[in-house]
């Protein structure tokens, strides 16, 4: 009696769009990605061409998956910001040079014919956490991006707060020392220009200059994965630098953590790929500055999605739209 019906799963097509590289993924709404294609990001082509590709490459990931468009929920962008997320329309971000007022969720919508929903990818991040990851559909998060620079995205009672200016959670640009090193924001002692992977870069390559003693001077790379490399095999410089790095980055958790009074913060990128280095760091700051009454339930910890973080946060920019 009664009739077996087959629960047809409904798919999302996200696009992630990064300063280095940019990916087009295949989803579920509960969060499995299915099938993804990723390439560099040509900023000497202009944006045209990424987005493009990035469209070309979402029809081929329906193609190759034999999903046709009739089960497809529609398109999430995460991209650098700032952008003006209800218009879809990319600002300038720093590290996308040339991509000035990019509309990108119009061009999108014209190519794939189907809905598209944009948010920074901070914002992103944050609602992948919150629907997929530590949030688990409940909680209020604060989610770190800890990568080239760091932005913080909040979800508070299930929505992202995103700001009048959509700017709500720039919390790397928050001064951490006074008349400090420029950040790329034009402003100076930014806690970004300390705590990104940038800054680590940079602090090494000035270390390296100083002649101080590091095997970092033989290294090919002095990026934040090289820097970590050397510090597991026991160089002081190095892991001097990683120190000052989550140093920062506690601060900014300990201001997140007194201004949200969220369950939840997790850091993004460096936190899962060198939590041995960085966060004991970042937690004796959070022990040591956030107000114990804050402190006490609060959960700080690297990313659960890992290094899925970015494909979920695109797929669900959409899913926070329906
Ligand atoms: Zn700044």
């Amino acid at each position: 009696m009664g009739m077996m019906v087959e629960r047809m799963p409904e798919f999302v097509l996200g696009l992630d769009i990064g300063g280095t590289k940019s990916a087009a993924v295949l989803g579920t709404g509960d969060g499995e990605i299915i099938d993804r294609i990723e390439a560099p990001t040509e900023i000497a082509d202009g944006y045209a061409a990424t987005i493009n590709r990035l469209c070309r490459d979402a029809g081929e990931l329906l193609n190759r998956n034999a999903v046709p468009k009739s089960r497809v929920l529609g398109v999430g962008i995460s991209a650098g910001g700032p952008m003006d997320a209800e218009a879809g329309v990319i600002c300038s971000p720093p590290n996308l040079p040339g991509w000035d007022n990019v509309p990108v969720m119009k061009m999108v919508a014209e190519q794939l014919g189907m809905m598209v929903a944009v948010e920074n990818d901070a914002d992103a991040a944050a609602l992948a956490e919150y629907r997929f990851g530590a949030g688990e559909r409940r909680y209020d998060v604060v989610a770190f991006t800890w990568g080239t620079g760091v932005g913080a995205g909040i979800v508070i009672g299930g929505r992202l707060h995103r700001g009048v200016k959509g700017a709500a959670g720039e919390i790397g640009h928050i001064t951490y020392i006074a008349n400090g090193v420029q950040c790329a924001c034009g402003k100076l002692g930014c806690i970004e220009a300390y705590a990104s992977g940038s800054s680590i870069e940079r602090a090494a390559r000035a270390r390296v200059l100083s002649g101080e003693k590091t095997m970092l001077a033989d290294m090919p790379s002095a990026d934040a994965k090289a820097v970590c490399e050397a510090a597991r095999a026991g160089d002081k410089v190095a892991s001097d630098i990683l120190t000052c790095a989550a140093e920062a980055m506690g601060r900014a958790v300990a201001i997140a953590a007194h201004t949200i009074n969220p369950d939840i913060i997790t850091l993004g990128t460096l936190a899962f790929s060198a939590a041995d280095l960085l966060m004991p760091v970042v937690m004796e700051v959070v022990e040591k500055e956030v107000w114990s009454r804050i402190r006490d339930g609060l959960r700080v910890m690297p990313s659960p999605l890992g290094s899925r973080v970015q494909d979920l946060a695109a797929i669900s920019v959409l899913l926070e739209r329906l």
